[in-house]
C-alpha cells in the first residue's frame, strides 16, 4: 500500500513536470517558428560573406558577422577566441581525359581539400580503374607505377542513415593519394562521396602520409565518374590533371566566436551549443555549416526572447577550422582546461539544416537514460531517435580533454550528401521551416538539460 502510494506520487510529479515541460517546449517552438532570425542570418552569411575556408579573407569577414549576430541575439558576453589555422589554396584547376589517341575532353572536377596540385603544369598519365583497396592491392607494381589511379568506390545507397554511407566510403577520399603514391602512382581521381543523382563533384578533406610523395587528388561527380568508367571499359584512357593547389607553409590567425548567457544557479557550469563557421571554398557553406551556426545563435536569442533564466551558463560557439584542421575545437578545449572550467554538456549541430529527427548521445549509459526519460516530449516536433552515438567533430576535443558528455542534433539525412562540400550547398537549398525546427529542438534539449540538471 505504502509502495503504491509512493509510486503514484512519483508518477504525479513526473506528469506535472511533463506538462510544464511540454508547455515550455511549445513556447520555445512558437518563438522560433514565428520570430526566429536564423534564416535571415543565414541569408546574410551566405550572400554577403559566401564560402569561407579557414585563413581566407571571407573567413575573417564571417568572424565579424558572427560577433554581430551574437550581440543582436542578446548574449550577455560576446568574445573572440584565438586559433591559428592552416590556409589551403585552390587556384586554377582542370581535368581532361581522352580515349586512345582521341581529343581531350574537359571533365567537371574538384581538387580535394589540402591536396597539393601539379605546380600549375600538366600531369599526363594513363588512368587505371579500381573499385576498392582490395582491387588496388591485387594490381602488379607495373600497373600502378607512373599511373593515375581512379578509385571508383560508390557511396553505398543501402544505408538509410546516409552518415553511415559517408563513414563507410570517406577513406577513399582521405587516404588514397598516399596509398597510391607508396606504389609509385602519380595522381588520384576519386568518385565523389555523394548520394546525388547528378554531376556535382564534392571536395572535402584529404590527408598525406609524409613518408610518401604528395600526389594530387581530384573528385568527379557521379555522372562523370560513370562516363569515365564507361570509357575505361572500352579501352585505354589518358588523363591530364593541372592545378595550382597548395597548402601554405605559414598558419594564419583566426578565431572562434563565442556568446553566452550566464546561468542563474550554476554560472560556472557550462552547456555549449555550436556549429562551425569555416566552410570549403565552393558553394556558400549553407548546410555545412552555416545552418549550425545560425541555429546555435538562435538558441541564445530564443532564451532571451522568452525570458528563460537557465540554471547553467549557455554558450553558443562558432568554431573555426572544422573542415581542415579542427584548430578551433582544439583551442576551445585547451582554454577550458587551462581555466579549469566545468563543462556540463556540449552539443553540436553540423549535419545540415534539415528537419530534426533525433539527438545523438555520446555519453555514459546512465546519462543516456536520463535523457531518454524525456523522449516523448520531442515526438510532436518530429524527433524520435535517441539511439545514435554521435556528438560532433568540434566538440570532440573537449570530450577527450575534459570528459564532457556530448550530444549532436540529427536531422533527416537524405539530402545532405547531395549538397555537402559542393557548389550546390547554397542558401536556396536550406528550407526556412526545417532550419527553425532544428533550432527549436536544440533549444528544447538545452532547456531540459539545464532545468532538470541532467548533467
Ligand atoms: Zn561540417
Amino acid at each position: 500500500m505504502k509502495f503504491r502510494f509512493l509510486s503514484a506520487l512519483a508518477l504525479l510529479t513526473v506528469n506535472t513536470s511533463f506538462a510544464q515541460d511540454s508547455v515550455m517546449f511549445r513556447k520555445i517552438s512558437d518563438e522560433i517558428m514565428l520570430h526566429g532570425t536564423c534564416y535571415e542570418n543565414l541569408r546574410v552569411l551566405c550572400k554577403n560573406v559566401g564560402n569561407r575556408i579557414s585563413g581566407s579573407p571571407a573567413a575573417a569577414k564571417a568572424v565579424q558577422w558572427g560577433e554581430k549576430c551574437m550581440k543582436e541575439a542578446g548574449a550577455d558576453h560576446v568574445w573572440l577566441q584565438a586559433a591559428d589555422v592552416p590556409y589551403w589554396y585552390r587556384g586554377k584547376e582542370s581535368l581532361m581525359i581522352k580515349m586512345g589517341n582521341g581529343a581531350y575532353k574537359k571533365m567537371t572536377a574538384l581538387s580535394l581539400g589540402n591536396t597539393e596540385g601539379t605546380g600549375g603544369k600538366p600531369l599526363e598519365a594513363q588512368v587505371v580503374l579500381v573499385h576498392s583497396y582490395e582491387e588496388f592491392n591485387a594490381l602488379p607494381d607495373d600497373a600502378v607505377k607512373g599511373k593515375i589511379i581512379f578509385f571508383d568506390y560508390r557511396f553505398r545507397q543501402d544505408f538509410v542513415f546516409t552518415f553511415q554511407g559517408y563513414g563507410d566510403g570517406v577513406k577513399y577520399r582521405w587516404a588514397s593519394p598516399s596509398i597510391a603514391a607508396k606504389r609509385g602512382a602519380v595522381g588520384v581521381i576519386i568518385r565523389s562521396m555523394s548520394t546525388g543523382a547528378d554531376d556535382f563533384p564534392h571536395t572535402g578533406g584529404m590527408h598525406y602520409n609524409d613518408s610518401f610523395k604528395k600526389i594530387p587528388e581530384m573528385a568527379l561527380g557521379n555522372y562523370s565518374a560513370d562516363s569515365l568508367e564507361h570509357y575505361l571499359a572500352k579501352g585505354t584512357v589518358t588523363a591530364k590533371m593541372q592545378s595550382d593547389c597548395h597548402m601554405n607553409e605559414e598558419k594564419r590567425h583566426s578565431y572562434n566566436v563565442i556568446g553566452e548567457i550566464t546561468g542563474t544557479k550554476y554560472p560556472d557550469s557550462i552547456i555549449t551549443v555550436g556549429g562551425h563557421l569555416d566552410s570549403w571554398d565552393v558553394g556558400e557553406g549553407a548546410n555545412d555549416d552555416g545552418a549550425g551556426c545560425v541555429q546555435s545563435i538562435e538558441v541564445l536569442r530564443a532564451i532571451k526572447a522568452i525570458g528563460l533564466k537557465p540554471k547553467y551558463t549557455i554558450r553558443a560557439v562558432l568554431f573555426m577550422n572544422e573542415e581542415n584542421g579542427l584548430k578551433g575545437g582544439e583551442a576551445y578545449a585547451d582554454s577550458a582546461k587551462a581555466k579549469h572550467e566545468h563543462h556540463a554538456l556540449a552539443i553540436e549541430t553540423d549535419a545540415g539544416g534539415f528537419s530534426p529527427r533525433g539527438i545523438g548521445l555520446e555519453m555514459s549509459e546512465v546519462q543516456k537514460e536520463k535523457v531518454r526519460v524525456f523522449k516523448n516530449l520531442f515526438l510532436a516536433y518530429g524527433v524520435y531517435d535517441f539511439s545514435i552515438e554521435e556528438g560532433g567533430a568540434d566538440i570532440g576535443p573537449i570530450h577527450k580533454k575534459l570528459n564532457t558528455p556530448l550530444a549532436g542534433l540529427i536531422p533527416d539525412s537524405q539530402r545532405y550528401f547531395d549538397v555537402h562540400h559542393t557548389n550546390n550547398d547554397v542558401f536556396e537549398n536550406v528550407n526556412h521551416r526545417e532550419l527553425k525546427l532544428g533550432a527549436a529542438v536544440l533549444t528544447q534539449f538545452i532547456y531540459l538539460a539545464s532545468e532538470h540538471e541532467l548533467f
